[in-house]
């Protein structure tokens, strides 16, 4: 499933590739995407200004001011492709431009992604979303971490939260500040809030100058694949060994997500402390 890194991505490619054009028409929408939004053939005409991210969320800016929400989910793709492309059965939207021999595809196999108008329930789904993990700091981090007795994992997977985060950068963020999954947010230490916050933000740039982690479906809006997969330091990597201390790295469960760690860099605390 695509996460902050991976959207940020999709956006810079929206901005570079689809800003500043007109829509001329809409060959084609699904009847999955209009049952949610009967609306979306009113594209036509519209022109795309930019466009942003809110956590997982794309933000399309239209220039006559209203906007419209995407969201990739768990198999999502937006894609820039040559007009003569043939449509696949798994494409859901196609948008062609004025002064373009390009379109805009949402290609989405699995169906869960988002591609609608802004209005009152989509405003209320951003202005739900915590703070953006890019800019989490070690204080406003212990705030969250004190407020809740949940698994620390759970915690950062809340996009009411902390907004961007999936399974894989909650993995490495939490391999990397040496925490045990399952540590009770309130069990963490000072020392290690600041070494999670620092973690989060570092392993987020880094992964968005890699254009992201390609596992499954995700690339970037003209189909190139992520290139952090080869910095995975746990996630996927079961089986393997920690370049810190040479233990095998397991899998778990944590709130019905696989999850990776080093049983011996992640030690999990009693519960009496
Ligand atoms: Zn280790």
């Amino acid at each position: 499933m695509p996460e902050l890194p991976e959207v940020e991505t999709v956006v810079k490619g929206l901005n570079s590739e689809v800003a500043g054009l007109t829509i001329k028409s809409v060959p084609y929408v699904s009847a999955h995407l209009l049952k949610r939004d009967r609306a979306l053939r009113k594209l036509e005409g519209e022109g795309f200004d930019h466009f942003s991210r809110r956590g997982k969320f794309i933000i399309g800016h239209l220039m006559s001011g209203k906007r419209v929400l995407l969201h990739l989910r768990m198999s999502g793709r937006i894609l820039v492709e040559e007009n003569h492309r043939r449509r696949t059965k798994h494409d859901h939207l196609v948008l062609a431009f004025e002064d373009s021999t390009r379109r805009l595809i949402f290609r989405d196999v699995r169906k869960f992604g988002i591609f609608e108008w802004v209005g009152d329930e989509q405003q209320k789904a951003l202005d739900q979303l915590g703070p953006e993990a890019t800019e989490i700091t070690s204080s406003s981090l212990r705030e969250l971490l004190r407020s809740s007795s949940r698994p620390v994992k759970a915690l950062l997977l809340d996009q009411h939260k902390i907004a961007g985060l999936g399974n894989i950068y909650v993995d490495e963020a939490l391999y990397r500040s040496r925490i045990h999954p399952l540590t009770s947010c309130q069990q963490i230490t000072n020392a290690e809030t600041g070494r999670l916050a620092r973690a989060i933000r570092y392993i987020l740039r880094t992964a968005i100058s890699k254009m992201g982690t390609t596992f499954d479906s995700y690339s970037g809006v003209n189909g190139n694949p992520g290139e952090y997969a080869s910095y995975l330091r746990v996630y996927g990597q079961e089986g393997g060994i920690c370049p810190r201390c040479k233990t095998e790295i397991v899998k778990i469960t944590v709130v019905g997500r696989g999850t990776h760690f080093c049983p011996e860099c992640q030690k999990l605390k009693s519960s009496i402390v």
